[in-house]
């Protein structure tokens, strides 16, 4: 048995279709209630966490025109842009792409990742140019002033990710790890969703393809194909979005030992057309596999599942300010990969707003102040506790669920894919 796109669609339409987050699906199989392919119609799937491969292109007026014929060299807030491609010649308007790694000349612990936060935020921006006269100048701008500002993702969303430890004897600089990787398989950094991780639940891509609306950062945006090193086995996405549109809670900066990377947060709309994406739907984080990965040679040492990642482990970190024992360096202060942490006369002060949930406070707080269960990998006889994440699932319930309710409101239209991503 099957359904149609189309039928689905018009379910929706109609106010007719039943529509659940994947973890509401989960919650379902879990609760031993047989789901057949007439109970759910459309899944949303969800992932928030670290992803390298994005970009943004901005397009805006920053002085009169003939203030200078063509900018060569610019930054914002001092993170690096490349000018172009379009010269704008005599216009006095930048066309400009932004890495989210690039790293800010001013302040080595912000990149473009927090960057485009900020402008989502609408943050004043301070904007420097170099011309081809050799010149410079200066100019503050906000998101408001700028027609055009738009996020890519070249590599977005994978299938899941990877578990990496370092098994040799010396710690490691590396994107994965906010710190210095500890040697000797002393902790773990996990990335991936697990069972809410839209490409799990669709993992053929039958519905997830070029043209397929989905949230980025919060944003109405459209997948464009496969993304840089997509596999049949581990595909990934490019798209984008508008930044004017998206919420700067589902986005940001994330400060690794390796440089600043950038926080992205996706929803896809999964539409149940057949058992295939029902059998897919229904699987839980343990059904999930995790390769474990030795950071430096980058080659797989063992393998585990996401049961051990998100089954029993706390999504959100527990912060209790009165148990602060008032130590003369704040451990969790100094390595916050979103800087989350703050004192405030004298105690400490945690901002949701922009924690993401990675659980390293939780592992150096000299007292209890910051605590969470981050459970621990088990396999090949080993236990190597988790000692960061870099994907933030409370978040990625969150855009779900919202997902969930624009549908059912009628204010997300699901669309069928243009041409499918071949695996
Ligand atoms: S490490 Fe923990 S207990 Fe010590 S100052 Fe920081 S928050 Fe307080
Ligand atoms: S969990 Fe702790 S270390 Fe991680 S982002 Fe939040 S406050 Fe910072």
């Amino acid at each position: 048995m099957s359904r149609t796109f189309s039928e689905i669609k018009s379910k929706v339409k109609r106010g007719k279709a039943v529509v659940l987050t994947a973890q509401e699906v989960r919650e379902l199989v879990e609760s031993k209630k047989h789901i057949a392919l007439e109970d759910v119609d459309v899944v949303t799937c969800a992932t928030r966490a670290v992803m390298s491969g994005t970009y943004a292109v901005f397009s805006f007026p920053v002085a009169r025109p003939h203030a200078f014929r063509r900018a060569e060299k610019a930054w914002l807030n001092g993170v690096p842009a490349q000018a172009g491609p379009c010269p704008n010649e005599g216009l006095g308007v930048l066309d400009l792409m932004v890495f989210g790694t690039a790293r800010s000349k001013n302040d080595l612990r912000y990149g473009g990742g927090h960057l485009f936060r900020d402008i989502v935020e609408r943050k004043k921006i301070s904007v420097k140019v170099e011309t081809d006269a050799g010149k410079t100048f200066e100019a503050e701008v906000t998101l408001d002033d700028m027609p055009l500002a738009r996020l890519f993702g070249t590599r977005h969303c994978f299938k899941n990710y990877t578990a990496f430890v370092n098994p040799g004897d010396e710690p490691v600089s590396t994107i994965f790890h906010a710190i210095e990787f500890g040697p000797r398989l002393s902790g773990a950094s996990v990335s991936g969703c697990g069972h809410l991780n839209p490409a799990e639940n669709d993992p053929l891509l039958e519905t997830i393809g070029v043209g397929t609306r989905v949230l980025i950062n919060g944003a109405e945006g459209y997948v464009t194909g496969e993304g840089t090193r997509s596999t049949p086995e581990k595909p990934n996405f490019s798209g984008f979005a508008d930044l004017h549109r998206m919420d700067p809670e589902y986005m940001g900066g994330f400060l690794t030992s390796s440089g600043p990377e950038c926080v992205c947060s996706w929803a896809v709309p999964v539409p149940v057309l057949n058992r295939s994406i029902l059998a897919s739907v229904t699987k839980g984080d343990s059904d999930i596999s995790l390769p474990v990965v030795d950071v430096v040679s980058r080659t797989p040492i063992g393998a585990t599942t996401y049961g051990d990642v998100w089954e029993d482990a706390d999504l959100e970190v527990r912060f209790d300010s009165g148990a602060c024992k008032g130590c003369d360096r704040c451990r969790p202060e100094e390595v916050c990969p979103t800087r989350s942490i703050g004192f405030d006369t004298g105690m400490p002060t945690l901002d949701r707003t922009t924690c993401f949930n990675c659980g390293l406070c939780a592992t150096v707080c000299a007292g209890d102040v910051f605590s969470a269960e981050l459970g621990a990998l088990c396999f090949d006889g080993q236990k190597v506790p988790i000692v960061v994440r870099q994907s933030d699932r409370q978040r990625a319930l969150r855009l779900a669920e919202d997902l969930k309710m624009r549908i059912l409101e009628g204010s997300f239209e699901i669309t069928e894919m243009a041409e499918r991503i071949l695996l």
